[in-house]
């Protein structure tokens, strides 16, 4: 009788927990009824316990981009618009509980997603404020001539060089922005075997002679997907070879069949990375090593814009390096984006 009242204040304890907290609960039985909810899920999710029990919540959710989430089968989402408050974002997550029950998860993060709109925006702003201004001391600093005052030619050259990487800062943070307000990009099928042969001629001109390019057979597949910013992140990975990689190294590009669909990859025989920078290297503006970087003239956003443009293909970035040895970038695409070349 003590024991019964003592797990009775216990479960008490654990409801009213549950009920206070701030993110919504949601219990779901094996097929995916509505079991229990706590209060904050008719707040962010419009679920109420008890009149919603038995409920089955992907129907209930079928039309927004709630339902689209689960039917992915996914473990979490972020920045999700709720069903049931208006302009409030939600982070979801689903974990298995009690059997084969599951208990999702729901917190609103509309703050973090204005913040993130502030960052997006700020970046966005100074990146055009900042374009025409660049452009106008760029042209002044071409029309001037070297050969009239020699002494200054040095500087002028200087100058010239920092303007220029100061544009290419700007543009492809412009590019950065533009990649991440967008959910989808126009897509057409890309012929792979033309878009392979101008990253091999982009890479000999880059190259000018110091390096071996190789570009493998490739495989008769064409891609579908957006073919600027596919090309502006392919060649990004080629850029990156041969600046990475000194005199007398080579470069080898390769469009591979695999098990899920297929690869591009760039291999190159240079510095390496050290395993420690692996997981940092698509960061913003991360570099291993600063002076290198400078000398190689890069902005240091390439990879940035590679992850980008790949998330928004559904297609994932793999690295494998060693230091002294050489690096290997490579681009997974699933086999719904491919078809066999030459069927357009
Ligand atoms: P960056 O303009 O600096 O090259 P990226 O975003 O393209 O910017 O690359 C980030 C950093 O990753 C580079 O600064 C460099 O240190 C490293 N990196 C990228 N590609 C290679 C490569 N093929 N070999 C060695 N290091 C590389």
């Amino acid at each position: 009788m003590r024991r019964a009242r003592t797990l009775r204040a216990g479960l008490h304890h654990l409801r009213t927990a549950a009920e206070a907290f701030p993110d919504a609960l949601v219990l779901l039985d094996a097929v995916g009824r509505l079991r229990w909810c706590n209060r904050a899920a008719h707040r962010l999710l419009g679920l109420t316990w008890p009149s919603d029990r038995g409920l089955g919540v992907a129907a209930r959710f079928a039309d927004g981009a709630l339902g689209a989430w689960l039917r992915t089968g996914a473990c979490d989402a972020d920045d999700v618009p709720s069903p049931a408050a208006e302009g409030v974002r939600l982070q979801l997550t689903t974990m298995p509980f009690g059997g084969r029950g599951q208990l999702l998860l729901a917190r609103d993060v509309s703050h973090v997603s204005r913040l993130e709109q502030v960052r997006r925006d700020f970046v966005a702003n100074v990146s055009h404020e900042l374009r025409t201004p660049l452009t106008v001391i760029h042209g002044y600093l071409e029309l001037l001539d070297p050969e009239e005052v020699p002494a200054l030619a040095p500087v002028l050259a200087e100058m010239r060089m920092q303007s220029q990487r100061m544009r290419e800062i700007v543009e492809d943070l412009l590019t950065l922005s533009r990649l991440e307000m967008e959910r989808h990009l126009p897509e057409d099928w890309v012929e792979m075997a033309t878009m392979l042969r101008v990253l091999r001629r982009e890479a000999l001109a880059l190259s000018q002679g110091r390096h071996r390019v190789v570009l493998e057979p490739p495989a008769r597949l064409d891609l579908l997907g957006a073919p600027r910013d596919l090309h502006s992140a392919f060649s990004n990975l080629v850029s990156n070879a041969v600046r990475y990689t000194p005199e007398g190294g080579t470069i080898t590009i390769a469009w591979r069949r695999t098990a899920q669909g297929a690869e591009y990859s760039v291999t190159d025989t240079g510095y390496g990375i050290p395993a420690e920078h692996l997981s940092r290297l698509t960061e913003r503006f991360y570099r291993v090593s600063s002076s290198r970087t400078r000398a190689s003239g890069g902005t240091g956003l390439g990879l940035s814009i590679v992850k980008h443009v790949l998330n928004l293909h559904e297609a994932r970035l793999s690295i494998a390096s060693e230091p002294g040895k050489g690096s290997r970038f490579s681009c997974s695409f699933d086999a719904a984006r491919l078809r066999r070349a030459g069927r357009g």
